[in-house]
């Protein structure tokens, strides 16, 4: 056997789910890259080494035994405006698989041809979103973030037009699922009851096992999503994570991170930082990323009002105190996160004046985010003399002045500095997915067809934690010309 033991849940829902669609035949599938790792995981059967067979099967031009292939309907909020009717408009799942752990994982073609949900679209991808995707998720993996997976990337041999003719590429993407707030929206705004509690009970039975003896389900189902969404959130802004485009339909249920069209890590810090093309308003800066996660969260409180109770003020009631929680989670889960980087495990109650503080430091000396955390590690050895955190700032005097209230604090903690400095290792990482780098890694493949770049940022963003001077170099901030200031979606 070649290929998946396909159990495939979704495609068994009633018809209005879906729409059944295969993927559209390209003319000359080449393999950029395959993740022999996550195939493993997903039970891939066949010859891993063979590129051609992969280029086939993962271009969507050979459809494995027991794939039913689908394209899922979902609607969503854009940039605040509703959407009734999005949908899979390039993208194909290929099916569900069982791991051998028991984890049920989507795998999904993106840039596979039209479906039903394309619109004016022509259900491609160009390479740089390709590339830039893989890239990024599996760096977010590899920093422990929850996020969708990639298996695969091919070209195509084609061309898709932009604003200029670019070479096309598909990218398999493996999910928890691919349900989103706007698959919730989509039923809602139909009125469609059934349809809702169907989909509510496929989430529950698929990512919330634990809730469904609970006297209230759906209540518990908000309660589970909006705990994951704060958590994720407060994750990526532990990174410096800027995810660009949190729309309704860019929210997975399962609180896995999706989409990654226009998003960026910061190099400086800033809190107002923007970089996607198409969001002029600041609506998905750095610093909104909590409140929209929460709005967004508000958006799928208002499609199970009617599975909550009967009562409908009732429900509003219950849902309302729910979404107010998010800012509780959303606290305690940055708390955590910062606590951490900091080297700090005791609770202290000024903990989060010390956070802020150095927060707005960076800020005010435009500070790398990712070299000013992984020098503490060093710094924590003696604060005061950190020379690689103190090249971080114009002048000694920050630095030395939070340095001291840092010192102090440290002292409050059970562990020796050394042992400190080693879990530092392993919390703030040494490299993240620079812009700079990947726009160049997508330069050379689109316009060379030189793939080194791509393959080494793979390489180095795997083991993010533990990197040579040389790969930690190349990886540094970009220089004044360098900068990449704006990042596009993956249309
Ligand atoms: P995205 O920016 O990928 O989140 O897509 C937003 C919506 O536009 C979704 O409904 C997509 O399926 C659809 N879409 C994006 N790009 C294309 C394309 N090239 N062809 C068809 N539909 C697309
Ligand atoms: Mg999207």
């Amino acid at each position: 056997m070649t290929g998946f033991l396909f159990d495939n849940s979704y495609a068994r829902l009633p018809e209005v789910f879906f729409r059944t669609c295969e993927p559209t035949p390209v003319a000359a599938p080449a393999l950029i890259r395959f993740n022999h790792a996550l195939a493993a995981q997903l039970g891939y059967q066949g010859d891993a080494d063979d590129a051609e067979l992969l280029a086939q099967i993962f271009s969507g031009n050979q459809l494995l035994a027991g794939s039913r292939p689908i394209a899922t309907a979902y609607a969503g909020h854009q940039f605040g405006g509703f959407n009734p009717r999005l949908g899979d408009g390039r993208a194909v799942l290929l099916g569900e698989v069982v791991t051998a752990d028991g984890q049920r994982r989507d795998i999904q073609l993106k840039g596979a041809g039209r479906t039903p949900f394309s619109r004016g679209g022509d259900g491609r991808s160009p390479l740089g979103p390709v590339l830039r995707e893989y890239l990024v998720s599996e760096a977010m993996h590899a920093l422990g973030v929850a996020t969708t997976r990639a298996l695969a990337a091919v070209t195509t041999g084609e061309r898709v037009y932009r604003d200029k003719p670019l070479p096309g590429a598909i990218l398999t993407r493996v999910a928890a699922s691919h349900i989103r707030v706007g698959t919730f929206q989509f039923f809602a705004s139909q009125r469609d009851i059934d349809s809702l509690k169907a989909l509510a009970d496929h989430v529950i039975e698929r990512h919330f096992a634990g809730i469904s003896g609970h006297a209230q389900p759906y209540l518990a189902l908000l309660q589970q999503v909006v705990q994951k969404q704060a958590e994720l959130i407060a994750h990526w802004m532990s990174l410096g994570f800027i995810h660009g485009v949190m729309n309704t339909d860019n929210v997975l249920v399962s609180g896995e991170t999706i989409d990654y069209g226009p998003c960026a890590f910061m190099d400086s810090f800033h809190p107002e930082t923007v970089f996607s093309s198409i969001d002029a308003g600041g609506r998905y800066a750095y610093q909104m990323q909590p409140a929209v996660g929460q709005w967004n969260m508000a958006r799928f409180a208002e499609t199970l009002l009617p599975l909550i109770a009967a009562d409908q003020d009732q429900a509003v009631e219950q849902a309302t105190a729910v979404i107010r929680d998010f800012v509780g989670i959303y606290d305690a889960a940055w708390l955590r996160c910062f606590r951490a980087k900091l080297g700090l495990r005791a609770v202290q109650s000024d903990d989060r004046q010390l956070i802020e503080d150095l927060l707005d430091l960076m800020a005010q000396h435009s500070v790398d985010f990712t070299l000013l955390f992984r020098s503490l590690q060093d710094a924590v050895l003696a604060p005061q003399q950190a020379v690689q955190t103190l090249a971080l700032f114009h002048g000694a005097s920050a630095w030395q002045g939070w340095a001291a209230r840092w010192s102090q604090r440290l002292e409050l903690e059970q562990q020796t500095p050394e042992q400190i400095a080693a879990g530092l290792r392993g919390i703030n990482p040494a490299v993240i997915p620079r812009n700079h780098r990947i726009e160049q890694a997508i330069q050379a493949a689109s316009e060379g067809q030189d793939f080194s770049d791509f393959q080494r940022l793979n390489r180095i963003l795997s083991s993010p934690f533990l990197v040579t001077d040389e790969d930690a170099q190349w990886m540094g901030p970009p220089q004044p010309s360098e900068k990449v200031c704006k990042t596009f979606c993956g249309t």
